[in-house]
């Protein structure tokens, strides 16, 4: 079939899959008032692949297959071949306006961990197996996303400790006949679930011989009998009370995945029971799912320094002091970000013959863009002042009693007009304003006030100080 257009792939959608979300159970996810915006989302991996300027990062030539094929089911064989998947991340991410469009990066991770784990290990049957399922998704160009994390109880208790309140709370073999294994279990979370096509399932964890039941990986269609999926709530439009705009909002939803005895064909079955391997698996889609995080992070982080940058500019503190200073930690938390991810690809290291990004790279880069975010948010809010959650909504724009009003009193600068600076409020707060944590911050008085407060007012008593250390050094007579 090769490669797939967003008509094909919405299409393929209708399946009869058993989808749940606001206490309904959802008739077709491609119009349903909330999934479609998320199915629009995922459909910008295959729209992007379409357009020209994309063409070499989205596509590449099988020799095997001898056909063109997506570049997220091509095997890495160098660290410029990671590069070119992480800069493929990176640019779709930008295109869907700093959302994983997501139809096969998550699921490419658990793809080549599972082709890693078999090769480590060398059986041969497995092998073969996800070569198959691999050719399958090149040609079919299937999406597909990983189910990994088990919804896990206790979570001080293993999989199989008789003191879990019942036995299936990480996904776990229950029968086994010629056609397949049977599945029952639960993961939450899924991203993009409810609107793949398929879902690779992975164990979370290391596995000891008791659990062995639990020791499984496997990929299945998403309209499978007995798998049921729960969505999360989306906030899939723009509101009313935020000004419209012609970029159209980009959602994903995470699904609670139920797997109500599932039967698993044998040839898509890639771990069962070698509960030695099931870490193996583990760990390795968390190397490669962390460079991924790291790359789909880069455009959203431009984002959101070119948030603080544009509206310190729209309200005229570009040039004061602290305000630089805070731009500068937004561009160095950038700029890191960038450097990380480029140099685990570069520095890969090799297993089970498959490049893999720098283990340690990596991880710094997940822990750097993590750990750091909340600061990154914190100079944004402090950036924009307590209008992010004070002004007026688009409703009173709208409004002829009030606009004069809003149109003189909210402009910024000279030349920046007030639908300007309450457009990039409303970007910002529809990704980064809890209304709280605004208020803590700007609500009696900025950050930057109490200290020029405690500055002046601690006057004397620095002074008082400086006397003692000038005593000390033998300054003053
Ligand atoms: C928006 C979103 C999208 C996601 N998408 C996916 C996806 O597509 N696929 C997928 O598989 N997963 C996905 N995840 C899941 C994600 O990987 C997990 O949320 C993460 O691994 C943490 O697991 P948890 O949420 O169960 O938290 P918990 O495991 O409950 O962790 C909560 C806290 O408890 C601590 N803790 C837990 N267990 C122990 C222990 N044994 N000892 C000591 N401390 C412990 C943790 O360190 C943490 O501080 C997604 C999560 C989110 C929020």
């Amino acid at each position: 079939m090769g490669l797939r257009t967003v008509k094909q792939y919405k299409e393929s959608l209708k399946d009869g899959r058993e989808v749940y979300m606001y206490g309904e159970k959802v008739k077709d996810v491609t119009t349903h008032r909330a999934l479609k915006t998320c199915v629009d989302t995922m459909a910008l991996d295959y729209e992007a692949a379409e357009l020209p300027k994309y063409k070499d990062l989205a596509i590449v030539f099988d020799p095997e297959l001898g056909e063109e094929v997506s570049r997220y089911y091509y095997i890495p064989k160098t660290g410029e071949d990671l590069l070119k998947a992480t800069d493929l991340i990176i640019e779709f991410t930008a295109y869907a306006d700093g959302y994983i469009p997501l139809a096969k990066d998550i699921g490419a991770d658990a793809l080549n961990a599972i082709q890693i784990t078999a090769n480590m290990i060398g059986n041969k049957d497995y092998i073969d197996r996800i070569n198959n399922f691999r050719k399958y998704l090149m040609k079919e160009d299937t999406a597909i996303v990983s189910a990994v994390t088990d919804v896990k109880g206790d979570r001080l208790l293993r999989p199989s400790d008789p003191k879990q309140v019942h036995p299936d709370f990480y996904v776990r073999v229950v029968d086994k006949n010629s056609k397949g294994i049977i599945v029952r279990g639960a993961k939450m979370h899924i991203t993009g679930a409810a609107y793949s096509n398929e879902i690779f399932a992975i164990p979370c964890r290391a596995m000891t011989e008791q659990d062995k039941d639990y020791a499984v990986a496997f990929a299945i269609p998403c309209n499978t009998k007995g798998l049921k999926q729960i969505c999360r709530p989306v906030k899939s439009e723009i509101g009313p009370m935020e000004f419209p705009c012609p970029r159209p909002l980009r959602m994903h939803t995470d699904s609670l995945i139920i797997f109500d005895d599932v039967l698993v064909p044998w040839e898509r079955v890639f771990l069962c029971g070698e509960w030695q391997h099931a870490g193996l698996i583990a760990l390795h889609f968390g190397l490669l799912h962390r460079r991924t995080g790291c790359a789909y992070r880069i455009p959203i982080s431009e984002m959101f320094v070119g948030m603080a940058y544009a509206i310190a500019e729209y309200n005229g503190v570009l040039n004061v002091p602290h305000i630089r200073e805070k731009l500068t930690d937004a561009a160095m938390y950038l700029q890191t970000l960038k450097a990380l991810t480029r140099s685990a690809c570069l520095d890969y290291v090799m297993h089970g013959g498959m490049p893999v990004p720098n283990p340690v790279t990596t991880n710094i880069g997940k822990y750097h863009f993590a750990d750091k975010y909340h600061d990154l948010v914190k100079v944004i809010q402090d950036i924009s002042g307590g209008s992010l959650i004070t002004k007026p909504t688009y409703q009173d724009w709208q409004n002829p009693e009030t606009h004069e009003y809003m149109k003189k009193y909210l402009s910024g600068k000279s030349g920046i007009p007030a639908e300007h600076r309450l457009r990039m409020y409303d970007l910002i707060r529809r990704w980064l304003a809890s209304e709280y944590e605004v208020m803590v911050l700007h609500g009696e008085g900025s950050l930057m006030t109490q200290r020029m407060t405690i500055l002046a007012e601690a006057k004397e008593e620095l002074l008082r100080c400086k006397k003692i250390a000038e005593d000390i050094a033998g300054i003053n007579p």
